[in-house]
């Protein structure tokens, strides 16, 4: 029987992502099967902060292995904006008025230079464990592409010539911070299973 997990977020898109990735192995829970529906307050000062907030609250709930993940874009021309502001940069989520306030700022900039960054937190009675992955890029001026979600139209991953929005879900998934982040997962997974 497949062991369970619980992904410790209430952002669909990255459940369906973590679920693509993850979900052959694992018997993938979402909040909403446990009726969390409470926004989490995300009150932490770093990425590994925030996602442990989220797995903490979630595992102390439900007793299931919990991985939440904490990411953002990182702009090292805005001095790391949006960072872990990502998801509430202009409005609460909301992903064109973040874009919008991105371009914006970086209209008169030559350093387009950006980051996406991941740092998983899995946690269970041994502990909290923490796993990151991060992809270069690039922003764009303006929107490109209707897949993803939050900064996706405006990045091109480096050695790609379109947006993550431009890409099918599976190629995104293929190269994502937070692919990345669960490559260094899954063996520390299967490892703890042995
Ligand atoms: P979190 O849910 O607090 O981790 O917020 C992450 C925010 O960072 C999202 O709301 C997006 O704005 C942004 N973000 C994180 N991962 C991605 C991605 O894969 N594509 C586009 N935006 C992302």
């Amino acid at each position: 029987m497949k062991k369970e997990l619980l992904i410790a977020t209430g952002n669909n898109h990255k459940v369906e992502e973590f679920k693509q990735i993850l979900g052959s192995e694992y018997n993938i829970k979402c909040l909403k099967d446990f009726d969390i529906t409470e926004d989490i307050p995300e009150t932490g000062s770093s990425f590994e902060e925030n996602a442990l907030i989220k797995a903490k609250y979630c595992y102390e709930k439900t007793g299931i292995p919990c991985i939440s993940d904490d990411s953002g874009l990182v702009i090292p021309a805005l001095n790391g904006e949006p960072g872990i502001h990502s998801a509430r940069y202009a409005g609460n989520h909301d992903f064109n008025a973040n874009i919008e306030k991105v371009l914006n700022r970086l209209k008169l900039s030559d350093h387009r230079e950006a980051y996406f960054i991941c740092i998983i937190c899995f946690i269970d009675s041994s502990g909290a464990h923490y796993f990151q992955g991060k992809v270069d890029g690039k922003i764009i001026k303006e929107c490109s592409g209707v897949e993803g979600f939050g900064y996706d139209p405006i990045f091109i991953p480096n050695g790609y010539s379109k947006t993550f929005a431009e890409m099918e879900s599976s190629e995104k998934n293929s190269i994502s911070h937070r692919r990345m982040a669960l490559d260094k997962l899954i063996p520390f997974l299967n490892n703890r299973e042995n």
